[in-house]
């Protein structure tokens, strides 16, 4: 009827969306793994969906807290993990969880990464790793294997891939763990241990792009490294554990997939336990205190 003349009647239901954002990933997309596992992790923790907030960066990833019936917070390139730091702080009851691609967050955002570990903020950050920028249509990304051929370097490529858990585990996460999105259940149980740990738990979440990334090894049966009588790794123990890791990411660009439990550090407190502990830091919610008594000015 628009230009025709004709008086339209408005209903203003036709602005309230009548069913749930549907995802628009690819099909055969591993990030419908991590939807699944985190979902299912959240619901067998008894989690309302209040009491979570998960925060995004951008990418294909980074539509994650669309699909999601809780907080969510979808920022710019990169910065997913300041602004959950920032929301752990102000309220530390809420449950934090902070989601990225490879590409933002061990790239673009690779200084938050490191420091964020470092500080041992309490929040699950989970990352998508499928080794190419996907949603801006297959570019080198800082875990792209030596050779692998994209528009961006299209003679292949000739750098080496980072190594995220060695890194994470060096900058000083008390949580490392890596699983994979053709096994929705291991990463379920995964994400639940790293939500409950005390501290910064990182997730490398091997999620193919068969979009972009045909050749991604994520793609051939994995070995979970706790279930192995090959592989041993003392989850409490720096150096068994780094040995670990440098086995499993020389391994992965090779055709063998190795995932678990890397590292995990029970004692260390987290960062704002930390702060209240030296007597800088209130002990309630900083967001009670600014937003006590409806004064939303101060
Ligand atoms: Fe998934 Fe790749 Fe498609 Fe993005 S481009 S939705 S990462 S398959």
């Amino acid at each position: 009827a628009i230009g025709s003349g004709e008086e339209r009647e408005v209903d203003q239901n036709e602005f309230t969306p009548s069913i749930e954002p549907q995802p628009t990933w690819c099909p055969g997309c591993g990030d419908f793994g991590v939807l699944k596992a985190l979902k299912g992790a959240l619901a067998e923790l008894e989690k309302d969906p209040e009491e979570v907030l998960v925060v995004t960066g951008i990418g294909c990833s980074g539509k994650l807290n669309s699909y999601l019936d809780s907080y969510g917070f979808h920022t710019i390139h990169g910065r997913s993990l300041p602004i959950a730091r920032a929301a752990k702080l102000a309220n530390p009851e809420l449950e934090v969880i902070a989601a990225g691609g490879d590409g933002d967050g061990y790239g673009i955002g690779g200084n938050h990464f490191m420091h964020t570990a470092r500080e041992n903020h309490d929040i699950t950050y989970i990352v998508f790793d499928n080794e190419v920028f996907g949603l801006t249509k297959g570019q080198t990304s800082p875990t792209s294997p030596m050779g692998h051929k994209s528009k961006t370097q299209p003679k292949g490529s000739a750098k080496n891939p980072i190594r995220p858990l060695s890194l994470s585990l060096t900058s000083g996460s008390s949580f490392v763990a890596r699983t994979a999105a053709v096994n929705p259940n291991q990463a379920k149980d995964i994400i639940k241990e790293a939500v409950t740990h005390d501290g910064f738990s990182h997730i490398d979440f091997l999620t193919q792009c068969p979009t972009w990334n045909k050749d991604a090894k994520q793609y051939v049966p994995y070995t979970d490294i706790q279930q192995s009588d090959d592989h041993d790794v003392d989850l409490g123990d720096r150096r068994s554990a780094s040995e670990m890791m440098h086995e499993a990411e020389d391994a992965l660009y090779e055709g063998e997939v190795l995932t678990g439990r890397f590292y995990k550090d029970e004692n260390r407190h987290a960062y704002h336990e930390e702060k209240q502990e030296r007597g800088d830091f209130p002990s309630e919610p900083l967001a009670e205190r600014y937003f006590e008594d409806g004064d939303w000015e101060r």
